[in-house]
């Protein structure tokens, strides 16, 4: 690892006139467990001046629930998060999520900040140093995607024109699913960003002084039927190949409300809204539930070596809609 400046910030406004201060050269760390592997990899182009710590601010990592809103600090762990009475039980889908990332030991240290911040998984892209690395692309800046004509059997199948890497994150699934709002702050005040619009092609929506504050979830019907569910290779400890996450409220059996979103599919969480559509005002069956899969892929271009991720995410469709019966 290359040596640089480290930074305990006490706030989260002295964090991001930092990272302006830095200008595009100084990068957060909040619980490490991924930013640190990437610095020791060596797998980007380029290497960050300055480390600023953000554990160091105070307050936050609540979880809190305020006026039918779950807000949770950035700072939040993932451990935290998936033990909460307050979010299992309204926010279950949130919960579950969190449970399913990695293992405890990282559940413990990671934050939901840097879990929705974490960088894409893409072997490529993390190739390092040590191996003879760094690989260029179009993540780094290069117009060539070596994932295009190379091994892509994990990336994306809903397409962009430049990055085929998908967001590693179970959480923003969830969160996707539950209509979550991610408040960002910089230097000119905080805004507030869908989670289903948090991810751009090539990287977060966050600007070079921007950094996550806090997650803020309306509260769902009691009644919606919340999962997350995802499919992976090595069940004890990995990432999805394609996950779901849904909160579906059905009244004698007849859809009155659904919000289906798919992970390990596209470089951000999708919503599958036509697939939501048909199921509202139905009645649940295992030929709706098929029609709806069907629609939620519609969209769906797979690479040379990764359309097998078409059927894994018709069947989590259907047995997220056929679950709530
Ligand atoms: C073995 C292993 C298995 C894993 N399996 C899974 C899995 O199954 N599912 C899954 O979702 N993840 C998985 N992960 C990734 C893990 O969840 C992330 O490493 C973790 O959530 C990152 O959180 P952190 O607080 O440690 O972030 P850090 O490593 O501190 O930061 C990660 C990135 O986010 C940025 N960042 C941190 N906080 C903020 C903020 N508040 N605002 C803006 N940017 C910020 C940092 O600058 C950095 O770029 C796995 C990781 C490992 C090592
Ligand atoms: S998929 Fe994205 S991260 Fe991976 S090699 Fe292509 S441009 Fe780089």
């Amino acid at each position: 690892m290359k040596s640089f400046t480290h930074i305990n910030a006490r706030t989260v406004e002295e964090a991001c006139a930092l990272l302006r201060q830095y200008d595009g050269k100084a990068v957060l760390n909040a619980g490490g467990t991924d930013l640190l592997s990437t610095l020791k990899g060596e797998n980007c182009c380029s290497y960050p001046e300055a480390i600023i710590n953000v554990k160091t601010i105070t307050g936050l990592d609540y979880i809190e629930e305020d006026g039918g809103v779950l807000r949770l600090g950035a700072c939040a762990k993932l451990s935290h998060i998936a033990d909460s009475p307050l979010v299992r039980e309204g926010y279950r889908a949130l919960a579950e999520a969190a449970r399913t990332v990695a293992t405890p030991q990282i559940r413990n240290m990671a934050t939901i900040g840097g879990n929705l911040c974490q960088d894409v998984r893409c072997w490529y892209y993390r190739y390092p140093r040590q191996l003879g690395g760094p690989i260029d692309c179009a993540r780094k800046g290069s117009k060539v995607c070596p994932a295009v004509a190379g091994d892509n059997r994990y990336h994306a199948i809903f397409l962009d024109k430049k990055c085929f890497a998908v967001c590693p994150s179970d959480v923003a699934v969830a969160l996707a699913a539950l209509d979550a709002r991610i408040i960002v702050a910089g230097p000119a005040g905080e805004r507030s960003v869908a989670a289903t619009e948090f991810y751009g092609t090539l990287a977060t929506m966050l600007g070079k002084d921007e950094m996550v504050r806090s997650i803020e979830i309306p509260k769902s019907s009691p009644h919606a039927e919340q999962r997350f569910t995802k499919f992976s290779l090595r069940k004890p400890i990995d990432f999805a190949v394609v996950s779901i996450a849904s909160a579906i409220t059905t009244e004698q059996g007849i859809c009155t409300h659904a919000r289906i979103a798919l992970g390990g599919v596209a470089s951000g969480p999708v919503r599958a809204r036509d697939a939501e559509n048909v199921l509202m005002g139905k009645r649940i069956n295992e030929e709706l539930a098929a029609e709806a899969a069907e629609l939620a892929l519609k969209g769906a271009r797979p690479l040379s070596k990764n359309a097998y991720k078409l059927q894994i995410a018709k069947t989590l469709v259907k047995r997220a809609i056929m679950g709530g019966l």
